[in-house]
């Protein structure tokens, strides 16, 4: 993937901002792990590193360190058994050893690069990325959600300066995270249209190149969903070069609208309330397919349902709302809510610009059978129950969700349009 070539198509954006990332190379294709170290050096990555893997990910990268050996790399090694949470003990841990080396190299996916992102800068360290399963599209990304005391929180990190990925360990990796993979990137058909419905009410920025650029990757995802279930490197390559894209695109646009909308917001509820509650809160990319599809029906069917509106003002009631929430969580939704997003929406503009937003969500939003064909053929998870939610969890989730941001989602909307969304949505 020539990501040099991607930034130099985006020179001089008409959205005016200056689209640039921190990472030099994206390296994904067949027999990548014995290349590392040579991708690595050429990239004047430092030689004297830190690696941090575990014991899966370490054992399926065969070769790895064999050629970073063979290409003078000095290594410490940190090997989890099993990691599955990313927790502040794990970025101290990782600190700790980070003092006499200069950079840090991250075997793995998910919580193995969050802990070595978040410690990366903490120590102000180089962090490469050799990724292992292609299940979120958090690869490029400068943040990390931590857990600090069951609390999720998101800590800033370092973009990695180099991303490397082994087709044929991608291709091999558990279909239940290849789909999980694909889930979060049919995210983005719901986030594009949050972001356009935005722009539309209230003029937030908009980029319509970033816009190409994600839609194009989900787009590729959805027509070889059905062969990820199979260890077709082309189809596992794709999924991993689309999460990668979708994590620049969300640093180009300087904030996560390209690639995060209210389905990610369903999965952040779900996935506070397990956390607090001591509970496995299960992959990222699973939750926000499951999400997405919900949400993506919501749109449709209100689109399709409602041809006109009658707005008035956001009947907001913050101490209902608290209602839905673990008290652990009332002071930052209370904060959040206190000037509630809704304040920069003109009814009368959302009066008016119904058939605007109806267009868009039929225009952006596929069909879902669709989607639900592309997650079924991908042998990845549609219901709640399949993501150990029940039907009332889900429903504060869809209730609860859209207020743990300030920012505009077509489902905040909803309520001063007088409109329930559970009356859309099928669970
Ligand atoms: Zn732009
Ligand atoms: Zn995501």
């Amino acid at each position: 993937m020539d990501i040099q070539k991607i930034v130099a198509e985006l020179k001089n954006c008409p959205c005016g901002r200056a689209h640039t990332v921190d990472i030099r190379a994206v390296e994904i294709g067949s027999n990548m792990t014995s290349r590392t170290g040579e991708i690595l050096e050429r990239e004047g990555f430092p030689q004297n590193i830190l690696l941090v893997a575990d014991d899966n990910t370490l054992g399926v990268s065969e070769g790895i360190l064999d050629s970073l050996n063979a290409h003078g790399f000095t290594m410490k090694k940190l090997i989890y058994s099993d990691l599955k949470l990313a927790r502040a003990e794990q970025v101290a841990e990782i600190e700790a050893l980070s003092a006499d080396v200069d950079g840090i190299l991250s075997v793995g996916t998910g919580s193995l690069n969050d802990i070595c992102r978040a410690a990366a800068r903490r120590v102000g360290r180089e962090f490469a990325i050799f990724a292992t399963a292609p299940s979120m599209d958090g690869f490029g990304s400068d943040t990390a959600p931590i857990l600090r005391n069951n609390f999720k929180e998101t800590w800033p990190g370092v973009q990695p300066s180099v991303i490397i990925a082994d087709t044929g360990i991608l291709a091999r990796s558990p279909v239940e995270l290849k789909a999980a993979g694909l889930g979060d990137m049919i995210a983005k058909y719901v986030a594009i249209t949050d972001w356009r419905v935005s722009k539309i009410l209230t003029g937030e920025y908009f980029c319509e190149n970033i816009e190409r650029l994600t839609l194009d990757a989900v787009n590729k995802c959805v027509s070889l969903a059905e062969k990820l279930p199979t260890e077709d490197e082309e189809a596992a390559g794709a999924v991993m070069e689309a999460l990668v894209i979708s994590g620049i695109a969300m640093k180009f646009a300087g904030c996560s609208r390209p690639a995060s909308g209210a389905e990610h917001m369903v999965s952040h509820f779900l996935e506070c309330y397990k956390c607090v509650n001591g509970i496995w809160p299960d992959y990222h990319g699973k939750k926000v397919g499951v999400a997405s599809l919900l949400i993506s029906n919501a749109y449709r069917r209100i689109v399709q349902t409602v041809e006109k509106v009658e707005a008035g003002v956001d009947p907001l009631d913050v101490d209902k709302l608290l209602s839905l929430f673990d008290p652990a969580f009332h002071d930052e939704i209370r904060a959040l809510n206190t000037a509630p997003i809704t304040d920069i929406v003109d009814p009368q503009a959302l009066n008016e610009r119904w058939q605007d937003i109806r267009q868009t969500v039929l225009h952006y939003i596929p069909e879902q059978s669709v989607l639900l064909a592309a997650m079924r053929a991908a042998g990845g998870i549609t219901d709640i129950e399949g993501i150990h939610v029940s039907p009332e969890l889900m429903r504060d989730a869809l209730h609860g969700h859209a207020y743990m941001r300030h920012r505009i989602y077509l489902s905040r909307l909803l309520p001063m349009m007088g409109m329930d969304i559970m009356d859309f949505v099928q669970i």
